[in-house]
């Protein structure tokens, strides 16, 4: 296989070919799902899982966030909606970015949980412009959309994953699909915790809380699909050892490392007004996500080892939330050798 030839977009019906595919990508496969005879059954509970967080929007009622709005300091309201829609505009790059992938991925159940992640990023989508819209008349909403839309330094943060995902539109390549996957992990499982960390902020002073909800749902969803996008890519790569590569490895340290580096950097502007939220505590924090992401990948730390520096946001954590998932997301760190099927799915 050569990883940079343009994956064929997979035809819907392959009556000759076996329901059970036999690869993730390139792989022969009826195009049915049944999902008691597919090659790692281990997806169906991830299926299930990402099922049972179901939520929308509007069982969220606003009332009290409306009545405290007008309490927050100018500062607070102006990084409130920054953020707001800042958190928008990524997701917005989730849902076509889910739904293309699906084109390319002969096996139907990760087709199937590529929809399902979709539909949740059109959710949260939603639930951006739902607190938007009672908080603020629309022609601010709109300002504020425009806003993140022309923000320099929201731009230079996206670059980073925009590349990545414009490539796999331009050249649908195996190794495409990989940088995709790791830049999909920057995003979900790095990018958001800024924003995350000033609605917990807020939160936790009794304020905005119908909003902290919501965003600890998004945050739920969110850690899952950055640990189904680490379980893809090593699926990915176990079966497809010419992407299994040292300069591969290579590049998911990098491009981890500068998600890690943008995100200080937004962090320091979004953030550096806001009282009680220390800058270098929020550091490391992102330094421990990025470690556990990179765990989660079958790899090794890229920073200091330490326990969680902001353990007040992992009260509104889907750890506390779930308790009984509790050790679906704490991995133990591990010597890297290389990808391989098995190491993983002892932990899901
Ligand atoms: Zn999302
Ligand atoms: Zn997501």
């Amino acid at each position: 296989m050569d990883i940079h030839i343009p994956l064929p977009r997979i035809k819907l019906l392959n009556p000759d070919f076996p329901n059970k595919s036999t690869g993730i990508i390139n792989g022969l496969s009826s195009g049915l799902l049944n999902w008691n005879d597919i090659a790692y059954p281990q997806m169906y509970d991830l299926y299930q899982t990402l099922l049972s967080n179901f939520w929308k929007a509007q069982e969220i009622n606003m009332q009290d966030d409306i009545k405290q709005w007008d309490l927050l300091s100018a500062t607070e309201q102006d990084v409130f909606l920054r953020i707001n829609t800042q958190l928008a505009s990524l997701d917005s790059l989730q849902t076509p970015t889910m739904c293309q992938v699906m084109d390319y991925v002969t096996d139907s159940s990760f087709k199937a949980i590529f929809a399902v992640i979709a539909q949740q990023e059109a959710v949260h989508n939603e639930s951006y412009s739902y607190i938007l819209s009672s908080l603020v008349p629309i022609n601010e909403q709109k300002e504020r959309f425009n806003q993140a839309k022309n923000d320099p330094i929201v731009r230079k943060r996206n670059e980073l994953i925009l590349d990545a995902y414009e490539s796999f539109r331009e050249n649908p390549s195996p190794q495409n699909l990989f940088q995709l996957g790791v830049n999909s992990i920057n995003l979900e499982g790095i990018y958001f915790y800024a924003g995350f960390a000033f609605f917990y902020h807020l939160a936790r002073q009794q304020k905005m809380l119908k909003t902290s909800t919501m965003i600890s749902y998004i945050q739920r969803d969110e850690m899952q699909h950055a640990y189904f996008m680490a379980q893809f890519l090593r699926i990915l790569l176990t079966e497809n050892p010419e992407l299994n590569t040292e300069a591969n490895i290579e590049y998911l340290y990098t491009s981890v490392g500068q998600a890690v580096q943008l995100e200080k950097e937004w962090a320091h502007v979004i953030l550096k007004d806001i009282e009680g939220i220390e800058l270098s505590e929020y550091e490391e924090y992102t330094e421990y996500l990025a470690n556990k992401r990179l765990r989660q990948l079958g790899l090794q730390n890229l920073f200091k080892e330490r326990v969680n520096p902001m353990p007040w946001i992992h009260i509104f954590s889907d750890e506390m939330m779930n308790e009984t998932k509790s050790d679906f997301f704490e991995q133990k760190s591990r010597t890297y050798a290389k990808v391989t099927q098995s190491n993983g799915f002892d932990e899901l």
